[in-house]
C-alpha cells in the first residue's frame, strides 16, 4: 500500500461517487476509476487517434493511446515521490484525452466553429462527457460513474458558461479554486510527455531537423552533455539519448520544485490544497525553457505547411460531415438519430467527437464517393 502525504486525495477523504456503490473489494476506488476508463470503448479509440500526425501518416508517432500512457507514466512516478496518490493521477492521465475529436487540434477547433450556435465544443468538457454519460457499459448508471476526484481532474479547462452547469465539478471555476495536488500534477506531466514526445517525432517525421531544435536551449544543453558522455553517438540513438535526459531534467525539477513549493505552503490538509496557489509546478527557469521549446514547436512543426495542408484537410472533413448530418438527420447512424432527438445537434459532435481518425475519414467517403457505400 502507497503511504499517502495528508494533503493527498484518498478514498477516505474522497468526495465520492454520483451514485453511491459498494467499496471495491481488493482495490482503492481509484484504482477502480483506472480499471473502468482502460476498459472503455472510449479509450480504446485513442490508438487511432492522433495530435499532430494523422494516424495514416506513420506507425511509429505518437497516437492519443501511447501519449496518455506516456502522461500516466511520467506522472506516477512524481506522484511516488512526492507522496501523492498514484492511482487518481494514472486514471486522470488515462482519461484527459478521452475526448478529443479525430484529427488533434484542427478537429477540435473545426467542431467547436460548427457547434457555436448550439454551446460550442470543448474536448475537456468532452472528455468529461465520456466518463459521465456516452459509455454505455454498466446497468446501474450511464458513464462510468467515477469519483469526484476523478471527474475533477479530468475537467482541465472550462469556460464559466458551462462550469455553471456542471455542478460539483464545475464550481472551482466558479469561485476560482485549484484542483487537488493529483489533478494539477497529470495536467503538467501532459506537458512533458508532448513537449518531449513532439521532438521526437518531428525529427522523426523530418518536418523539423536537429540543427534547427539546436537553437533551443533545453535541447541543445542535453545534446551537449549525451555527446559528451557518447562521443561516438549518432542519429536516431543521439536523439532518444537526448529526450531521455530532457524528460528525466524536467521530472527531476517538477518533483524537487513542487516539494518545495509544498513545504513552503504548510498545508493542512486536502481542502487547504483549493485555496493555495497552484503548487505543482517548474522552478522557474526551467519553466522558461519549456516555453521556448513549446514556442519553437508551435512555429516549426505545428505551423509547418505539411501540418497545416493535413489540418486544412482535418477541418474540412469535420465541417463537411457536421454540416451533411446537420441538414439532414436521417443520414446519421439510427441509435444516433434516436439521441438527437434528445440532445439536438450536440448528438451530432458525439458522433464525430467519438470517430477516430481513420473512420471519419471512411464515413466521408461513405457520405460523399458516389462509389462508396
Ligand atoms: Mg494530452
Amino acid at each position: 500500500m502507497q503511504e499517502f502525504a495528508h494533503y493527498a486525495v484518498s478514498s477516505a477523504n474522497s468526495r465520492g461517487r454520483r451514485i453511491q456503490e459498494e467499496s471495491p473489494f481488493g482495490r482503492s476506488e481509484f484504482q477502480r476509476d483506472r480499471d473502468r476508463i482502460i476498459h472503455s470503448t472510449a479509450f480504446r479509440r485513442l490508438e487511432y487517434k492522433t495530435q499532430v500526425f494523422v494516424n495514416h501518416e506513420g506507425d511509429l508517432f505518437r497516437t492519443r493511446l501511447t501519449h496518455s500512457l506516456e502522461v500516466a507514466q511520467i506522472g506516477r512516478s512524481i506522484a511516488r515521490n512526492l507522496h501523492l496518490n498514484e492511482d487518481l493521477v494514472e486514471a486522470i492521465a488515462l482519461a484527459h484525452d478521452l475526448g478529443h475529436t479525430p484529427f488533434g487540434h484542427a478537429g477540435q477547433d473545426a467542431l467547436n466553429d460548427c457547434m457555436k450556435n448550439h454551446g460550442g465544443f470543448e474536448h475537456n468538457l468532452q472528455s468529461l462527457r465520456v466518463v459521465d454519460v456516452l459509455e454505455e457499459r454498466y446497468g446501474a448508471f450511464d458513464g462510468l460513474n467515477l469519483c469526484f476526484e476523478t471527474r475533477e481532474g479530468i475537467l482541465k479547462h472550462c469556460a464559466k458558461r458551462n462550469a455553471k452547469k456542471l455542478g460539483d465539478v464545475g464550481e472551482r471555476f466558479l469561485v476560482s479554486q485549484r484542483p487537488s495536488l493529483e489533478a494539477q500534477l497529470a495536467n503538467l506531466a501532459d506537458e512533458i510527455a508532448y513537449n518531449n514526445h513532439d521532438v521526437d517525432d518531428g525529427l522523426r517525421s523530418g518536418l523539423i531537423v536537429q540543427e534547427q531544435l539546436e537553437q533551443v536551449g533545453l535541447f541543445s544543453r542535453h545534446l551537449t552533455m549525451v555527446r559528451k558522455s557518447y562521443p561516438k553517438i549518432r542519429g536516431r540513438r543521439l536523439i532518444h539519448e537526448t529526450v531521455r535526459c530532457m524528460i528525466n531534467t524536467l521530472v527531476a525539477d517538477l518533483t524537487r520544485q513542487s516539494a518545495i513549493n509544498i513545504t513552503v505552503a504548510r498545508l493542512e490538509g486536502l481542502s487547504a490544497v483549493r485555496i493555495a496557489p497552484l503548487l505543482i509546478g517548474f522552478s522557474e527557469e526551467i519553466r522558461q525553457e519549456q516555453q521556448k521549446l513549446k514556442k519553437f514547436l508551435r512555429d516549426h512543426l505545428y505551423r509547418h505547411y505539411q501540418v497545416m495542408r493535413m489540418s486544412n484537410k482535418a477541418r474540412h472533413t469535420i465541417e463537411m460531415l457536421f454540416n451533411v448530418f446537420s441538414s439532414d438527420i436521417q443520414l446519421l447512424p439510427p441509435e444516433h438519430q434516436v439521441k438527437y432527438q434528445q440532445d439536438g445537434h450536440q448528438a451530432i459532435a458525439d458522433y464525430i467527437a467519438g470517430m477516430t481518425d481513420r473512420y471519419a475519414i471512411r464515413e466521408y467517403q461513405r457520405l460523399f464517393a458516389i462509389d462508396e457505400n
